[in-house]
């Protein structure tokens, strides 16, 4: 299911550390209830070319940026 977008091979699933494990933080988070505004982030690399490929958790974004759904204005 998870292919290289570059050559189409086989993708190892990983995490990249640098030395804490990278996460995302979004410029427009609002720290309501969650504990962190941070975005895990999990890696995958490609067998044959080496390929990185940087997937973060669109839940946990959906979360922190928009809030009630519906009401989605940027900004302020
Ligand atoms: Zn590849």
């Amino acid at each position: 299911m998870d292919k290289c977008s570059r050559c189409g091979a086989e993708m190892t699933p990983g995490a990249l550390y640098s030395p804490v494990r990278l996460s995302f933080r979004p410029q427009d988070a609002k720290f309501m209830t969650l504990s962190t505004g941070d975005v895990l982030t999990k890696a995958m690399m490609c067998r044959q070319c080496g390929h990185i490929e940087i997937t973060g958790d669109v839940n946990k974004l959906r979360r922190l940026t928009s809030g009630p759904e519906g009401e989605g204005r940027p900004g302020e």
